[in-house]
């Protein structure tokens, strides 16, 4: 019997304690293959805060989820047991804990071969579970990294793990295999050409929301090249997406990816051997009507359905 969300038949959707999708809450030990957990901290961020209660607002926005896509003709409910694991027990006041604790609950995952989705969370974040995926895979993974910007940032005001430095730190750390990391969504304007230097070097496949719209998703898709042997992760910074399909955010940057194409993108891209994947910076003090929230829920469904085509 496979781990199901409450029916929303049975119980109102507006009814009973939150959790992701309504799905039932269980320990790393319980029978679950995809493990759905919250990284609650914000430490990290250059400008604006809240990104630490977005696991909290991304459950109480999930209750709306269901799990048939009439798109991809499957339901990820009946091919995957997904549980909520709870949140990762950070520590507000130390980077150096939070990032430690961020990756020992990737062990647990990892060390039981199963696959996991931390919902953040900063993304500086993602360094830390950057670092779990490379110690289980024995190899750099690849990377897709939705955002608006870069994020391979020099250290700020003395800092060097910030929210805008993840990309670089896991580059120069050898975590992934730049020849198969892609990044979607990035757009203007930056502060000079040169904030271009460390993805050209390291020969990241950069790709700008005119890349998208200047032809049909499909070719733009199939122009991704992606290592089909290597495992890779997702990172979903929900600023990759238009101000207008998510405000509720850190760094907003207007002329962004529609949810709708990220959607698409998520569907078209062949995105091999899915180990992990996050969705990071929704800041629900910064949202309206659950804008990002919602928007987060259905990227979150697109990722477990490119884990339920990948299972067994
Ligand atoms: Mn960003
Ligand atoms: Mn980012």
């Amino acid at each position: 019997m496979k781990s199901t969300p409450a029916s929303g038949r049975a119980v109102p959707r507006f009814a009973g304690i939150k959790t992701f999708f309504r799905l039932p809450t269980m320990a790393a030990d319980g029978d679950w293959e995809v493990g759905l957990f919250g990284v609650p901290y914000d430490g990290a961020v250059s400008y604006r805060p809240g990104a630490r209660f977005a696991p909290t607002q991304i459950r109480e926005a999930s209750s709306l989820g269901r799990g048939f896509s009439p798109e991809r003709a499957q339901s990820w409910i009946e091919r995957i047991a997904v549980a909520d694991l709870g949140d990762c027990s950070i520590n507000p006041m130390s980077q150096e804990l939070t990032y430690a604790a961020i990756e020992k609950f990737w062990d647990e995952i990892y060390g039981r071969k199963r696959r996991g989705l931390a919902v953040g969370g900063d993304h500086s974040t993602t360094l830390a579970s950057l670092r779990a995926a490379r110690k289980a895979a024995g190899e750099p993974i690849g990377l897709v990294h939705f955002d608006a910007h870069l994020d391979t940032y020099p250290a700020a005001w003395g800092a060097e793990h910030h929210h805008g430095a993840f990309l670089r730190h896991a580059l120069e750390e050898e975590l992934i295999d730049p020849a198969s990391t892609v990044q979607f969504g990035i757009r203007g304007p930056l502060a000079g050409a040169d904030d271009m230097d460390v993805v050209k070097k390291f020969g990241v496949q950069t790709t700008t929301v005119d890349d998208v719209r200047d032809r049909t998703l499909d070719k733009f898709a199939a122009g991704v090249r992606l290592d089909k042997e290597l495992p890779h992760y997702i990172s979903f910074d929900i600023d990759c997406l238009d101000p207008a399909y998510a405000p509720g955010t850190g760094t907003p940057v207007p002329g962004g990816l529609s949810t709708y194409e990220a959607m698409r993108i998520l569907r078209a891209v062949d995105i091999p051997n899915l180990m992990g994947a996050d969705i990071v910076e929704v800041s629900p003090p910064y949202d309206h009507a659950d804008i990002t929230a919602l928007a987060a829920v259905s990227i979150i469904n697109e990722m477990l359905h490119i884990f339920a085509a990948q299972a067994g």
